[in-house]
């Protein structure tokens, strides 16, 4: 990390597992390749290839492990016709291209932070963005070491477009703050944030298990005009079942669900699952993450079973039993001779020792039923012993035979982890007359804004 004013050089890989790349500058490029430098004109665009382990400058038809290319003067460097800041290197990555962008660290933010917040709301607002953003990437700046640079371009890091993805407000705020990040205890702070927090932030442990002193749950209601400010998903206990499968997180086939909040905060913090085979507890974070992001937009919801019926997947009687054709399973299940049985379980929540008792208790009432018909009718065939037989099987292996048909109501708020800021609660603040500064120190209890060092 080269250092210049208190503003270091950041690298960033912007082209990754191409087989070429077109550069060129305005300004003219310098090609720096074994410790030679080649000029080359405004007019001329420079191709690169990757053979199997090495570049090939194609006009030149030099070959070598890293290509520098630089400008000549003041402009941009285009590759693949987009407009980027500072200097390039160029290596091989197994076969591949991989093109890192050498820039100093302010100008990568001005390349990343259109992405994450709209630089026409309140100024304070961006201005907390934008110092949110610079400390996030001083603190991961060796989350790609091994791979030789500081940054992806993707949102596992940042979202960075280079020229095309500044702003000219976002930019000349940036300016203005320069340099400013959010330290705890003289250290980079270890921030981050969301969209929505729906009216209450919630904290790190909660969502991740670790225990941050500054990422804690606060209140947030500055948020009312936000676009998930209320929302309601209806959700299966098949699709449920589905993706909490997929995800490792249960076997069997869900029967309950329930919601846990967390002790004297209002978001949800684990999930209480009773399935066909056991119950589980799962992190509400990994819920939501299982289910898909867009799915269940945040934790912070109250959770409703709408109705929960328990439908045989295959006829208890098969039709070569002796019972006529019109007695069917839910001709069964409606029919009443008095029995104060099972028929007014059918509007109760379910447990697992319900299912059992709901097949004990029809089982009686079917067995009445068929020796009430079989002294009307003749075949004295084995009908008790085939009962007997499937309801064993029903208990044994529930999941075969009974699907639960129920759908839960999740009624929410907010959008995304809810952990830090909150950018709609930053957004009401700044409305409401409050600085970046308070805003901040809101969200992040107990740290404050320092100019950054860089060694
Ligand atoms: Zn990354």
């Amino acid at each position: 990390m080269v250092c210049a004013q208190n503003d270091p050089v950041v690298t960033v890989c912007i082209v990754n597992g191409k087989s070429d790349v077109l550069l060129s500058s305005t300004a003219g490029l310098k090609v720096i390749v074994d410790k030679k430098a080649y000029s080359v004109s405004a007019q001329e665009q420079l191709s690169f290839i990757a053979s199997k382990t090495k570049v090939v400058w194609q006009e030149r038809q030099l070959v070598s492990s890293s290509f520098r290319v630089t400008t000549q003067g003041k402009g941009f460097i285009l590759v693949n016709n987009l407009p980027f800041r500072g200097s390039f290197t160029l290596k091989n990555e197994r076969g591949n291209l991989i093109v890192i962008n050498h820039l100093y660290l302010d100008d990568y933010i001005r390349g990343t932070i259109k992405m994450e917040i709209n630089p026409h709301w309140p100024e304070e607002a961006v201005k907390a963005q934008i110092i949110t953003a610079r400390t996030y990437a001083v603190k991961n700046l060796t989350r790609h070491r091994e791979q030789g640079y500081d940054f992806c371009a993707t949102s596992h890091c940042q979202v960075y477009g280079g020229v095309n993805a500044e702003d000219p407000i976002t930019n000349k705020l940036i300016d203005s703050i320069k340099g400013f990040i959010l330290t705890y205890q003289n250290q980079p702070a270890g921030v981050c944030f969301h969209s929505e927090s729906g009216g209450c932030t919630d904290s790190a442990f909660n969502v991740w298990g670790k225990n941050v002193p500054y990422l804690v749950s606060v209140y947030s209601p500055w948020e009312n005009d936000s676009p998930h400010a209320q929302w309601e998903v209806e959700i299966s206990s098949e699709e449920l079942t589905r993706a909490l499968q997929q995800a490792g997180f249960i076997q069997g086939l869900i029967v309950d669900v329930q919601a846990q909040p967390n002790s004297g905060e209002q978001r949800v913090s684990k999930i209480l699952i009773q399935t066909t085979l056991k119950k589980y507890q799962i992190p509400a974070s990994k819920f939501r993450e299982a289910l898909g992001y867009d799915r269940l937009p945040s934790t912070f919801f109250e959770l409703t079973p709408i109705k929960k019926t328990l439908i045989p997947a295959k006829p208890i009687i098969k039709p070569q039993a002796t019972l006529s054709p019109s007695s069917s399973v839910s001709e069964n299940l409606g029919s009443n001779n008095g029995n104060p049985g099972y028929r007014e379980m059918l509007d109760k929540d379910w447990s697992l020792d319900d299912i059992f008792t709901f097949l004990s208790l029809r089982e009686q009432e079917r067995q009445k039923s068929n020796s009430s018909r079989m002294k009307q009718s003749s075949p004295p065939k084995p009908v008790e012993r085939f009962e007997e037989k499937e309801t064993l099987e029903t208990l044994h292996n529930p999941e075969t035979l009974y699907r639960d048909h129920s759908k839960y109501l999740f009624r929410g708020k907010g959008y995304g982890h809810g952990v830090g800021l909150s950018q709609w609660g930053a957004r009401g603040m700044a409305m409401e007359g409050y600085s970046y500064q308070e805003i901040l120190f809101h969200y992040f209890p107990g740290c404050e804004i320092k100019k950054a060092r860089f060694k």
